[in-house]
C-alpha cells in the first residue's frame, strides 16, 4: 500500500469546506506505481481514511478504451461498471466512484473533483465558456455538458488530447459545464495553489454575492409545514426550513423563481430532486405536488413559499437537511450565474438521464 497521507489530507480539506463540496459529494484520487487510489462510493471526503479508497489497476482500466460497448446507455454503463469492478486489485471490496475512469485519465499524481457554487456560477452561466477562456486561458479546459459515466470520461479524454496536440501542457483545471471542476497536479501545494488562485479570480469577477442574511421564519410555521407536508406526501416527513433575503427574492413570483425551476447539476437531482417547488401559499402544496409528480415522477424535496421561506422534506432529518443545503446551493449558483451571462440549467433529457441512472440512485441510498 502506498503512503496515502497527501491524498487523505487534501481530500479532508476540500471535503469539509462547504465553499467546495456539500452532502458528501466530490471525489479524489492518487496514482502511484501503476495503481489508482480512488474514492469509493459511500464515503465522504471530509473524514475519509485509507479504507475509503479503492485500489485499481491502471493498465486494466486503460483496456476499457480498447473495447466496444453497447450503444444503449443502460447496457453500456452496466458493462463498464463490471469492467471497472474487475479492474480492482485483488481483495478490494469497495465500489469505485462513478468518476473513477475519468480520474485515471487526468494528468497529475493527485486529482481533486469538487462542485464549488462559485465555479458553478460560471459552468451554469450562458457565457461560461467564453469567460472561462478570458479568465484562465490555456491553463483551463472547458467541457460541454454530456451525460456522466463513460461518455463524460471519453469526452474529457479526447478534449485533453486535443488541448495538448499543439504542444500545450495538460490543463491544470477542467471545468465541466453544469457540474464542477477537476484539478490535477503532482503535489499538495500545487493542488492548493491552483484552487486558491482560481477562487480568487472568480470572486474578483462576480458582480453580486448572494444575500444570505437570515430572516426569521413565522412562529410555529415549521410545525405546520411538517403536518401539511406529511399529509400531502402521504407519510411522515422530516422537515427543515430557513429564510434568507435571497430565498425570499426567488420565492416572490413565478418570474423571480424561474432561474431555480430546473436543476443546475447532477448532485442537486440526486439529493434534492429535479428542482424545487414554488408556492404562493402553503395551502397549494397538495395540488402543486401532483403537478410536479406528473411531470417528473419524483417528489420535490425543496419548497419555496412566497414571503415565508424555503423548506425541505426527507425520510430522515439528515436527508431533509441535505436537500435544504442543495437548494440553498442552487440559489447561490443562480446568483453567481448572473455574472456569467445568466443561468443556464440542465436540459430535460439530462435531468431524466440522471434521475434514472442506477449509479446515482446508489449514491442517494448510501447517503
Ligand atoms: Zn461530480
Amino acid at each position: 500500500m502506498a503512503d496515502l497521507t497527501d491524498l487523505i489530507k487534501i481530500s479532508r480539506k476540500y471535503g469539509s469546506d462547504p465553499a467546495y463540496l456539500l452532502a458528501g459529494g466530490g471525489n479524489t484520487s492518487m496514482k502511484e506505481d501503476g495503481v489508482l487510489y480512488v474514492k469509493a462510493s459511500g464515503f465522504a471526503l471530509s473524514d475519509i481514511t485509507e479504507e475509503g479508497f479503492v485500489r485499481m489497476n491502471l493498465s486494466a482500466m486503460g483496456e476499457i478504451w480498447n473495447k466496444n460497448y453497447p450503444e444503449e446507455s443502460a447496457a453500456r454503463e452496466a458493462e463498464i461498471l463490471k469492467d471497472m469492478m474487475a479492474s480492482r486489485l485483488e481483495g478490494e471490496v469497495g465500489r469505485p466512484s462513478v468518476e473513477a475512469l475519468l480520474h485515471s485519465n487526468i494528468n497529475g499524481r493527485i486529482v481533486v473533483h469538487t462542485h464549488p457554487a462559485l465555479v458553478n456560477g460560471m459552468t451554469c452561466g450562458k457565457d461560461g465558456e467564453k469567460i472561462c477562456k478570458e479568465l484562465f486561458g490555456d491553463k483551463a479546459l472547458w467541457v460541454d455538458s454530456v451525460n456522466p459515466g463513460f461518455i463524460l470520461a471519453k469526452t474529457i479524454r479526447t478534449a485533453v488530447e486535443k488541448h495538448m496536440e499543439g504542444g500545450l501542457p495538460a490543463p491544470e483545471m477542467i471545468f465541466l459545464q453544469n457540474h464542477g471542476l477537476f484539478v490535477g497536479a503532482d503535489t499538495v501545494t500545487e493542488i492548493e495553489d491552483i484552487h486558491s488562485g482560481m477562487m480568487k479570480k472568480l470572486a474578483a469577477y462576480i458582480k453580486r454575492e448572494p444575500a444570505v442574511d437570515e430572516v426569521p421564519l413565522p412562529a410555529a410555521f415549521l410545525a405546520d409545514f411538517s403536518d401539511i407536508a406529511s399529509k400531502a406526501y402521504g407519510k411522515k416527513m422530516e422537515v427543515c426550513g430557513v429564510a434568507t433575503t435571497e430565498v425570499l427574492i426567488y420565492a416572490e413570483s413565478k418570474n423571480s423563481f424561474a432561474p431555480l425551476a430546473l436543476p443546475f447539476n447532477p448532485d442537486q437531482i440526486v439529493y434534492s430532486g429535479p428542482g424545487p417547488l414554488r408556492l404562493d401559499k402553503i395551502e397549494d402544496l397538495s395540488s402543486e405536488l401532483n403537478t410536479f409528480m406528473d411531470r417528473w415522477g419524483k417528489i420535490p424535496q425543496g419548497v419555496l413559499i412566497k414571503d415565508i421561506g424555503l423548506f425541505s422534506v426527507g425520510d430522515t432529518a439528515r436527508k431533509a437537511a441535505t436537500a435544504l443545503a442543495l437548494v440553498l446551493d442552487s440559489i447561490k449558483i443562480a446568483v453567481y450565474s448572473e455574472s456569467f451571462g445568466g443561468p443556464n440549467p440542465m436540459t430535460e433529457d439530462q435531468i431524466i438521464f440522471i434521475r434514472d441512472w442506477e449509479v446515482e440512485s446508489f449514491r442517494a441510498k448510501v447517503q
